[in-house]
């Protein structure tokens, strides 16, 4: 019967007479067979390389058939390989055998060889069924993965989506004060930027939020969470970062962008923008208790450097001793 080749069956049977009949009769039927002679022999074959099918005798000296069949079920690679367990004709508990151990079909002793086929032949099938469930299973599995990602990911710019930032934040939060850590939120908001969609429209602004958000990544640590809060609002969590260190980010990425020649989606003239950032950090601030406390804070220093002028950055008073608390263009001999 060729196309049999790409089975491998294992036998397991203490009796090389039985084993030499079913290695005989089924390489005639060209599958790829391999024999034990006990229990532990076929757990140590079938773990090298797991089989197809594996063909079990009940009894057996130190592991039997049954134990063969209920230890090896126990691992996921061999839950989708059938077992067939061997028994003799006269074994009166022979049907408790499929209702008590996850054997999946039962041959018994001795051989009819139409029976063997028939069974053998069954039991293939179910291991392609099975097969074909565990490569949909993979794919849905995978299907999952990314669609967990997709969730989480805003699509314009490729950063953190606000759903995602808040279920960071507050796993960030509570860690910060089980541990007693600090964790600094630094907001940031493009200046003017409706005048940017407006003068070079809607697309070119598009662009122009994804170049920041790169900005922003290239500026932070890998293990800071850069997001898109909303519109051309952005937000990054600094965990065991003080103030002092936040708003020593917020202003490279400030001054980067000041710099920064934006190409907007094909405009002729380069883009220029600013953007403001404010800084607030827990614990320090004691005012700040909760998640939201902590973007409020954040949000109203954020506010304050939009009053000062723009281009700035401002850290929330409460959360740092440094007293100098608002850095922009003047402090480090920029142009405004
Ligand atoms: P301010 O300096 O006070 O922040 O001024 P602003 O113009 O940046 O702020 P405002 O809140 O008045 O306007 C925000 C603009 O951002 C208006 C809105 O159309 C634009 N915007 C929000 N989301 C997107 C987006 O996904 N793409 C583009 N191109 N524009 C967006
Ligand atoms: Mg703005
Ligand atoms: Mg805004």
């Amino acid at each position: 019967m060729p196309g049999n080749q790409h089975y491998k069956i294992l036998i397991a049977d203490d009796l090389e007479d039985n084993l030499g009949l079913l290695r005989e009769w089924l390489s005639s039927k060209e599958y790829y067979v391999r024999c034990a002679r006990g229990g532990r022999e076929l757990l140590e074959l079938a773990r090298r390389d797991p089989p197809d099918l594996i063909l079990v005798d009940k009894i057996m000296p130190e592991v039997d058939g049954l134990s063969v069949a209920r230890e090896l079920k126990k691992e996921d690679r061999f839950s989708a390989v059938p077992i067939i367990v061997l028994t003799g004709r006269d074994d009166t508990r022979r049907n408790a055998i499929l209702d008590d151990t996850p054997a999946d079909d039962l041959i018994t002793k001795p051989f009819v060889f139409e029976d063997v086929d028939t069974r053998v032949r069954t039991m293939l099938k179910k291991r392609e069924v099975f097969r074909e469930l565990e490569r949909t299973n993979e794919e849905l599995r995978r299907t999952n993965e990314k669609m967990a990602q997709l969730i989480q990911v805003d699509e314009k710019t490729g950063l953190t989506n606000y759903r995602s930032f808040m279920e960071k934040l507050r796993d960030e939060f509570k860690r910060a004060r089980r541990y007693n850590n600090h964790l600094t939120l630094v907001m940031l908001d493009i200046d003017h930027f409706k005048l940017v969609n407006d003068r070079y429209g809607h697309l070119a602004g598009d662009q122009v939020l994804k170049d920041f958000g790169a900005i922003m990544t290239r500026s932070a640590r890998e293990t800071d969470i850069c997001s898109r809060y909303g519109g051309e609002e952005f937000a990054i969590l600094l965990p065991q970062t003080s103030a002092v260190h936040g708003q020593r980010l917020a202003e490279r990425i400030r001054r980067a962008t000041q710099t920064h020649q934006f190409s907007g989606a094909g405009t002729l003239a380069p883009i220029q923008i600013t953007a403001c950032a404010g800084v607030a950090t827990t614990p320090m601030n004691p005012l700040i208790e909760t998640p939201e406390h902590l973007i409020q804070a954040a949000d109203a220093a954020l506010y304050r450097a939009k009053e000062a002028g723009r281009n700035r950055t401002v850290v929330d008073p409460r959360s740092t001793a440094y007293v100098e608390y608002v850095s922009g263009p003047r402090r480090c001999g920029c142009p405004s």
